[in-house]
């Protein structure tokens, strides 16, 4: 659970600057604030953590993923690439903004397979989404390559890895745009919260404008006088959201380091066992650790194992069988999209008469979730909690 584990006293005197105001908005107010920005300042705090140039606090990673794809222009009918694997949100946001989620493969990353995403490009191809699952990177080098042949927009979700990297540069940061989310599950939280972030001026001010009904944020006049140039909504991040960030991004490193002992010393444990792999890590310095992806030759195996560890007090996940974060499992989106496939232009193959997310179109995803088991890594976890899952781990591998 990473930052919610954390909540302590630095968290509480960031809030208690707020409340001690009583300004709750990021936006005017200026006399009562009495210097007062924790939203602004947690923005300039990240993007100066992930040395990018720009960066947006919005009200989750969900309106952060609609924020971006509108400030990058993907309208009715353009197709964007996402992988088979991802959180429900990242197809959700594309359908908001009207446009038709491509699914692609992924590959032993558990993220987007670079070849996949070729395979997918079409005339109506617009932007890819590489999504950086369960704390660990994407080849994400390479999906940017394609991008640029292929003249393609990227918008990296990044959810699931805040403070990952890859050759030392943040995840997030490689693509046109990048996104956050510090739901209360994430790696950082503000209870609800996301961040845009950019190294291009021009989209992100267009991300700024549309977060916030269009104000363009003139500093020379008041909220209710400024211009405005685009149609917008509110995405907007508040105050008491601002302070937690601020508090809980102070402590992102240190958590990360705690974590990565911590996977250190299961992997040990779970590297005795007879024919398991580790999933590949594109850079493991940059592994956010998060969580422990490990994989059996064959399903039966990893069944079997996840069964015994799970009687001894140790769960882990198998996504295939996962309803929110596997393409195929999730009827209502494949029946809303079947619904309105009328909508959908037909330039592409996989919507021929209906549009396709089958199991037959993402072999690999089939093939290696299915046999994958996914542990949550916490931030604390004390001697007696590893001693038992040492104890699950082996009885689990003598009931091979
Ligand atoms: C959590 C998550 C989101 C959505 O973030 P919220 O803040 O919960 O709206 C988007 N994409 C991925 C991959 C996620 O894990």
């Amino acid at each position: 659970m990473a930052g919610a584990e954390l909540i302590g006293s630095e968290e509480m005197k960031e809030v208690m600057d707020v409340l001690e105001t009583g300004v709750l908005m990021r936006y005017g107010f200026d006399k009562e604030r009495k210097g007062i920005f924790k939203v602004r300042q947690f923005e300039e705090e990240f993007a100066k953590y992930c040395e990018t140039r720009c960066a947006l606090g919005v009200t989750s990673g969900s309106s952060a993923l609609k924020v971006a794809l509108t400030a990058m222009d993907i309208c009715p009918g353009d197709e964007v690439i996402v992988p088979a694997f991802t959180f429900l949100a990242t197809y959700e946001a594309v359908l908001e903004v009207g446009a038709i989620p491509v699914m692609a493969d992924i590959d032993e990353t558990l993220n987007l397979d670079p070849a996949s995403v070729e395979k997918r490009i079409t005339p109506y191809t617009k932007a890819i989404i590489p999504v950086h699952m369960c704390g660990s990177g994407a080849h994400i080098d390479k999906i940017v390559d394609i991008a640029r042949v292929y003249q393609l927009l990227v918008l990296e979700d990044n959810a699931q890895a805040c403070g990952g990297s890859f050759k030392g540069k943040k995840l997030g940061t490689f693509g046109d745009m990048g996104i956050f989310s510090f739901d209360y599950y994430k790696t950082l939280t503000t209870g609800e919260g996301g961040m845009v972030v950019s190294d291009s001026k021009r989209l992100s001010d267009r991300a700024e404008w549309y977060h916030d009904h269009g104000h363009d944020h003139n500093p020379k006049v008041s909220r209710a006088m400024e211009g405005r140039s685009i149609l917008g909504f509110n995405y907007r991040m508040n105050e008491l959201q601002g302070a937690l960030g601020l508090a809980q991004l102070r402590k992102l490193d240190w958590l990360i380091g705690e974590q990565k002992k911590n996977k250190q010393a299961i992997k040990s444990m779970l590297g005795a066992v007879p024919g398991v792999k580790f999933r590949e890590l594109p850079d493991p310095e940059g592994d956010t650790a998060t969580f422990l992806a490990f994989n059996f030759p064959d399903p039966g195996t990893a069944e079997h194992f996840q069964k015994t560890l799970g009687a001894n007090g140790v769960d882990t996940v198998c996504f295939k069988k996962n309803l929110w974060h596997y393409v195929p499992n999730w009827e209502h989106f494949q029946a809303w999209c079947t619904a309105n496939s009328q909508r959908f232009p037909f330039s592409n193959p996989m919507y021929r008469g209906k549009i396709d997310y089958g199991r037959h179109l993402i072999p690999q995803a089939e093939d290696i979730l299915g046999r994958t088991l996914v542990m949550g890594i916490s931030v604390k976890m004390p001697e007696e909690r590893m001693a038992a899952i040492q104890a699950a781990v082996e009885k689990a591998a003598a009931a091979l």
